[in-house]
């Protein structure tokens, strides 16, 4: 296997051993074991450099660190690692790649262009919106998907949680350091939230909780948040809440936007994988979110990430070897593989 990145047959520009699209979690983490494997791989961050953790104020789930350290701090922590043997990390935003011939090639926003012998795509995933009136127009003027980053701008405020997860749950215990009173909307009577955080929101006296309610519009005066327009999901009522902010989370979608037409996704939009993290493209991996709609933690992340770059560099191996690019020696394994996975 190359060590270094070779050169091209012209000579023109090395041809890259491993490309990581995404500064997740999963991107870092593929970076490390990459780099570890004499890899030399080239990490392009994307515009949101760290991934969702940095919008992530205590991790506390994370093996390893029983104090809790924040995103931001964690992420510093993956990139100086994956750095420390040998990741080259690009703060640029890929716009293509092109995968149906090998090497395969990757395009970027400043103009730049690599190409690869592998792929790891760890391009995750960004919050769900309501998509309700006033919605964009009010979305940091008091609409915001962070708490964490605006949860500050609040101190002594009334703001309203829209969601009922496990973000919603976290963020809203994060808001009662700041708000005045956090209502949480949730469209059902229960949360879907694990048990422990159920179990802080509601033992939580800064928390209520608006039970069968959904958002319809958001209301905006003198440029800010003022109130919300509901809807009773189960009497039908309709209502005005006041409130000076709205935070929203009610799940998130695929960064899946390179992928259309090149890559197998499933019908929310994931890349499909099998249990190699290989894609329906040999050569092309991916790890994190982007293939992940089950556990989405930053641990199983991480080890996706690891199983990914592990993977990678078995297929330069077998690439070395001479076996060419359609490595995969039996592609009904990948069928097989895949369909054994609960949806
Ligand atoms: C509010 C909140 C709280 C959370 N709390 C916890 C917690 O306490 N514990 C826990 O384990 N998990 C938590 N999570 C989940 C955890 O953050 C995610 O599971 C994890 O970040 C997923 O990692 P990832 O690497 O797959 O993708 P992401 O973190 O989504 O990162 C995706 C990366 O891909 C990049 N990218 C996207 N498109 C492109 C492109 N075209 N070109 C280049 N780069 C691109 C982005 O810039 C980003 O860097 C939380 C999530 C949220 C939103």
């Amino acid at each position: 296997m190359s060590q270094t990145n070779g050169n091209s047959p012209h000579n023109e520009q090395p041809i890259e051993n491993v490309v990581i699209v995404g500064s997740g979690p999963a991107g870092f983490t593929a970076g490390l074991y990459a780099a570890r494997a004499n890899l030399s791989p080239l990490l392009i961050t994307g515009n949101d450099y760290g991934g969702q953790v940095t919008i992530t104020y205590d991790i506390e789930n994370y093996p390893g660190f029983p104090e809790s350290l924040s995103g931001p701090e964690l992420v510093e922590k993956f990139k100086a690692q994956a750095e420390k043997f040998g990741t080259r990390v690009e703060f640029d935003y890929v716009n293509e790649i092109v995968v149906d011939r090998h090497p395969f090639v990757v395009r970027t926003a400043s103009g730049a262009e690599y190409q690869t012998r592998t792929l790891i795509l760890c391009t995750g995933a960004r919050p769900r919106y309501l998509n309700v009136p006033g919605e964009r127009e009010l979305t940091g003027k008091g609409v915001s998907y962070c708490a964490t980053c605006d949860g500050f701008f609040f101190r002594g405020k009334d703001v309203l949680v829209v969601g009922g997860g496990d973000s919603a749950a976290e963020e809203a215990i994060f808001l009662t350091r700041y708000a005045s009173r956090v209502r949480i909307l949730h469209r059902r009577d229960r949360l879907r939230a694990s048990k422990i955080l159920q179990d802080r929101v509601l033992s939580n006296p800064k928390i209520e909780m608006v039970w069968n309610t959904v958002v319809t519009e958001i209301l905006g005066q003198n440029g800010s948040v003022a109130a919300v327009r509901t809807f009773d999901t189960v009497t039908g009522a309709t209502a005005q809440l006041e409130t000076d902010g709205v935070f929203v989370f009610v799940g998130h979608l695929p960064n899946n936007d390179l992928f259309p037409g090149k890559l197998e996704l499933d019908a929310d939009g994931h890349l499909i994988t099998d249990r190699k993290l290989r894609t329906n493209v040999p050569g092309v991996f991916a790890a994190g979110e982007i293939q992940d709609k089950v556990f989405k933690q930053v641990a199983t992340s991480v080890g996706q990430g690891c199983a990914a770059a592990m993977s990678a560099t078995r297929f330069l191996e077998e690439l070395e070897a001479g076996h060419g690019v359609d490595w995969r020696a039996d592609p009904r394994e990948f069928v097989a593989e895949r369909a054994a996975v609960p949806a």
